[in-house]
């Protein structure tokens, strides 16, 4: 067994490394590293290290990759992808073509893979961005969504033939679904053309998929979000994505959370914010008020006597459900003083009558900031 190195490590880059960093490191190391670029007795060794840099690159240009990576590491990555898997997605070809060199993509994963992995090849992934409210995610819910992918034939199950019909080794690779040239060190495999690289060729193809062993249609999926999920928060729904080559396994679907904005609370992480105004009196003399709570209820609050505006109370466990340490989070509540827009005569009466009793009046306040600007700057 080999122990794989870090992809980042591999090309040289930081973690943070943007797209464009990322494709300049390979660039530079592949110019160096290209079989057909080095001296015939290095060319073992580059070819070896030629992989392991486009490996590297395959997995972290692709954002979907790259996130699996990030979180999982090979793990994640290796659990999830054949070899030619992560080689699929990639765009090898621009950089190439700058180097007027040929892809060597061919024989560099296709080697160990017997002909039956390849042809019937898993399905694709599919992603899809469920927007949830706040309510949802802390209770947790049960959703269905609609989407649109292939599935297996239902009339030839995903042969691609029409019943009694006669599959016939194709002529042109005999079978292998691939031909091959070779070019210095490297042979090069290129997909068959007339059979599409499936070594055989069909002699009346289902009339309902037309040969292709797969529909598209909608189908509904209906699943469980658990209790805490947060924006991002992937859910694995196995075997709904796209379905596999001529009757391979069908890929997965990723259900990917995004949350709406809620009109009370803002979350971070477990916990809940949110703000209130409360009247001064009550913050002067101290009282009780009812706190909204994510549950549709409400909760009573003491604000001691003396509280200032812009203070933050905390109710324990009035907050999320944390996936990650299995409790309840906090609900933060911020005080704000209200200023009435309009008071009655008699209001205004009291009011007047407290401010001549005052010493913390505006007046006092002003000349003493005013003493020690002038005092400081003698
Ligand atoms: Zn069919
Ligand atoms: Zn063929």
């Amino acid at each position: 067994m080999t122990i794989k190195r870090d992809y980042y490590e591999v090309l040289g880059v930081g973690k943070s490394a943007s797209s464009a960093e990322i494709k300049k490191a390979y660039h530079t190391l592949a110019l160096q590293y290209h079989p057909d670029r080095v001296a015939p007795e290095k060319k073992k060794e580059s070819g070896e290290k030629f992989k392991e840099i486009s490996e590297a690159y395959a997995v972290l240009s692709d954002a979907n990759k790259k996130n699996q990576y990030d979180q999982f590491g090979h793990a994640g990555i290796d659990g999830r992808y054949s070899a030619e898997d992560i080689f699929r997605t990639t765009d090898f070809g621009s950089i190439f073509e700058d180097f007027g060199l040929g892809g060597v993509f061919g024989n560099l994963f296709g080697e160990g893979q017997t002909r039956k992995q390849r042809r019937y090849s898993r399905g694709v992934d599919l992603e899809y961005v469920l927007p949830i409210t706040l309510e949802d995610s802390a209770g947790g819910c049960e959703k269905k969504i609609s989407i649109y992918h292939t599935v297996m034939c239902p009339v030839c199950k995903g042969s691609g033939a029409e019943a009694h019909s006669k599959k016939k080794k194709c002529p042109q690779c005999h079978g292998r679904g691939q031909v091959g040239y070779n070019r210095g060190f490297f042979s090069f495999l290129q997909t068959c053309d007339k059979c599409g690289g499936k070594g055989e060729i069909i002699e009346n193809p289902c009339q309902r998929c037309k040969g292709r062993g797969k529909i598209k249609e909608s189908s509904n999926i209906f699943f469980k979000i658990p209790a805490g999920v947060d924006k991002g928060t992937s859910i694995r729904i196995k075997g709904k994505g796209e379905a596999g080559e001529l009757g391979g396994t069908s890929g997965d679907l990723y259900v990917v959370i995004d949350l709406k904005k809620h009109s009370v609370f803002t979350r971070q992480g477990s916990d809940l914010y949110t703000e209130m105004f409360v009247s001064f009196p009550i913050l002067a003399l101290g009282g009780e008020i009812e706190v909204p709570t994510l549950d549709g209820g409400k909760v009573k609050m003491k604000i001691p006597a003396g509280t200032p505006g812009g203070k933050i109370f905390r109710l324990r466990e009035k907050g999320m459900f944390s996936l990650h340490h299995r409790g309840l989070g906090d609900e933060y509540i911020k005080v704000k003083v209200r200023i009435p827009g309009k008071l009655t005569s008699r209001q205004k009466e009291l009011l007047a009558e407290y401010a001549s009793i005052s010493f913390d009046n505006i007046g006092e306040g002003k000349e003493n900031l005013f003493e020690k600007l002038f005092k400081k700057n003698r």
